[in-house]
């Protein structure tokens, strides 16, 4: 196997390991050897995200099988919508999961990195824990939610833009160390953490947030918000990927990549507003369409920044602003319902979003 490529796991290890020889990808050094610490960002994050484990069945769902089972608990628009959005959210969560444990970990060769992924994949099983919770906890037809990725169109056009970059890291015979193929991983991370973490679940977030904050559906929207907090920190783990990649590998990052992406970005803000119309056709809880759209824009324009991509919309403006109060967990979660565990055991949590 060539030394600089994907799967140097299989690497017999030469020597003591240097910094100088540890990369995000292609790196030389011993991927079994986590110090010396090279990428402190990493490791930051993944103890962040340690101090921040919470288990879904620890949320009380009483309230919100009472709401359910009232027939005027919920206008029909409502159900709708927790029907769609849990439609989309039940897969997505496994896809991730897939993409990182299948693909996206073995082209990466910083062992502080593939820590932080170790945890993150265990965090897409949790989340995916909690919406099969929510179907079960409602008595939701489980055959209609997990099949919505295959039956409903709007959800299944946000998948199947998703799976030729997810199945690029896991194809067997893809190996980073040629210019073609770590572009191709660089792409692949981008459409991941920005369009998939950063943008696709952003509809879907609010509008359960959304149902809290009318005190509907408390149970739901915890755990809507525990899964925010942990998404933000692996869109923002993407983000410090991509661009320490791009510092190391800087002839990776061309006009003609950049170009691709911009179109990449546009082609993923258009399918996020269908679904938004699609779960909400008609407007509901005092939100529309329309409003989604420009908050997609709003979320394109500061992803394209942070991984050095120019804003797409320059008129954008963030019609929520509520949102970024909800990545601040000790200060809102007595919105909602407070729980008896407090995980949060003194790691510095930061949000950038
Ligand atoms: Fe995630």
């Amino acid at each position: 196997m060539h030394p600089l490529s994907s799967d140097v796991t299989e690497q017999a290890p030469q020597g003591r390991v240097r910094l100088q020889d540890k990369a995000v990808i292609n790196g030389r050094a011993d991927v079994n050897q986590l110090v010396p610490f090279k990428y402190a960002w990493a490791w930051d994050k993944y103890l962040a995200s340690c101090a921040n484990h919470w288990m879904p069945q620890e949320i009380q769902m009483g309230r919100d099988i009472a709401l359910w089972n009232d027939p005027r608990g919920l206008s029909d628009d409502e159900r709708l919508l927790v029907k769609r959005n849990l439609g989309f959210f039940t897969t997505a969560d496994s896809l991730a999961a897939n993409n990182i444990v299948l693909g996206t970990y073995r082209h990466i060769t910083a062992p502080e990195c593939r820590q932080y992924l170790l945890r993150q994949a265990f965090e897409e099983a949790i989340h995916t824990h909690a919406y099969q919770y929510i179907v079960e906890s409602l008595g939701l037809d489980e055959g209609e939610i997990f099949n919505a990725y295959r039956e409903v169109p709007s959800i299944r056009a946000k998948d199947e833009f998703l799976m030729p970059f997810i199945l690029t890291l896991t194809e067997p015979s893809f190996r980073t160390g040629s210019h073609a193929s770590d572009r191709q991983l660089l792409k692949s991370l981008v459409v991941f953490a920005c369009l998939m973490e950063g943008l696709f679940f952003y509809v879907g977030f609010v509008q359960i947030l959304a149902l809290g904050r009318q005190n509907k559906m408390i149970g739901a929207a915890e755990q809507y918000q525990f899964i925010l907090r942990d998404e933000s920190m692996h869109c923002n783990f993407g983000i410090d990927l991509i661009n320490t990649i791009k510092h190391e590998n800087p002839h990776l990052w061309d006009a003609s990549l950049v170009r691709e992406l911009t179109e990449l970005f546009h082609q993923a803000v258009e399918l996020e507003s269908g679904y938004a119309e699609d779960t909400m056709p008609r407007g509901v809880l005092g939100l529309n369409a329309s409003m989604f759209k420009q908050y997609l824009r709003f979320i394109a324009n500061r992803r394209a920044e942070q991984i050095g991509v120019p804003a797409l919309f320059p008129q954008a403006f963030n019609p929520f602003p509520w949102m970024s109060e909800m990545l601040d967990l000790r200060k809102d979660v007595a919105s909602f319902e407070r729980r008896n565990t407090e995980y949060q055991s003194g790691g510095a949590l930061q949000w950038r979003d």
